[in-house]
């Protein structure tokens, strides 16, 4: 479903990923942990087509997008659904507009079809009956499932968190994580999780990939992590539970 080969990522010189090849399955929730500055928010940017590797491909759905035009990466992007770290909501569109966004931008859905389709994502993420209310009555817990519906809205075959329950309380991000399982069986899409929340990492993955100093140091499923002989990740999974 996703395929990263040989991917180098230069920002001005400096090497941020160094040599990445990494497989995702269809259908699984792959957990992507490192220190902050590590080069997970850059991953996303790659596998959604926002960054082109200075090196090395990337495949999505069995196609290579690390070379094309944006044009086709449009095209491409509508089988993805992002969920970014700050929510990134439209503060002047109410809730229901934000959600109906990409359907009205990117299909020919009819108006009747779109609000049955709003109403629908919002009640998935437990946000009934809010489609009037703005972004800014919200808290932060329910911005980001409203960002979540955003991007579910056009039935992604991939969904991409960057950060998800970052500065959420932990019931919050408790309910945010059963959210990220639920979606993927409800809608069958492969998700791609950047964390630094272990907790949530070893709740929700499938497989947990660990990105240090440029390359993926470990990887495996969460009983495999948690076992880990590499000091580094043995280090981080300490540190990053307390
Ligand atoms: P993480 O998400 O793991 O915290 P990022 O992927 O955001 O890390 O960033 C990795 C490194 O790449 C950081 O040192 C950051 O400053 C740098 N970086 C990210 N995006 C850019 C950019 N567009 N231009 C220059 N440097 C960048
Ligand atoms: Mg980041």
């Amino acid at each position: 479903m996703i395929k990263l080969i040989n991917v180098n990522m230069n920002f001005r010189g400096k090497e941020i990923l160094k040599d990445i090849s990494l497989t995702i399955e269809q259908g699984e929730i792959m957990v992507i942990i490192g220190p902050s500055g590590s080069g997970k928010s850059t991953l996303l940017r790659l596998i959604i087509g926002l960054l082109q590797p200075t090196a090395g491909e990337v495949w999505v759905n069995g196609r290579e997008i690390s070379h094309m035009n944006e044009d086709e990466l449009n095209k491409i992007r509508l089988e993805m659904g992002m969920v970014f770290q700050y929510s990134a909501l439209f503060d002047s569109m109410s809730v229901g507009e934000n959600v109906a966004f990409g359907l009205r931008q990117h299909t020919a859905m009819p108006e009747e079809e779109i609000a049955r389709t709003v109403r629908r994502k919002l009640r998935m993420v437990g946000l009934r009956g809010q489609e009037n209310a703005m972004p800014n009555e919200l808290s932060g817990g329910m911005k980001k499932r409203v960002s979540l519906a955003r991007a579910i809205a056009i039935n992604p075959h991939i969904v991409l968190y960057d950060e998800p329950t970052a500065g959420l309380d932990p019931i919050m991000s408790n309910t945010i994580d059963r959210l990220i399982v639920s979606t993927r069986r409800m809608i069958d899409a492969t998700s791609v999780v950047v964390t630094h929340d272990m907790a949530s990492a070893f709740s929700i993955a499938d497989r947990i990939a660990m990105i240090y100093g440029g390359g993926i140091v470990e990887i495996g499923t969460p009983a495999m992590i948690k076992q880990s002989e590499n000091p580094i990740v043995a280090k981080f999974i300490r540190g990053a539970t307390g």
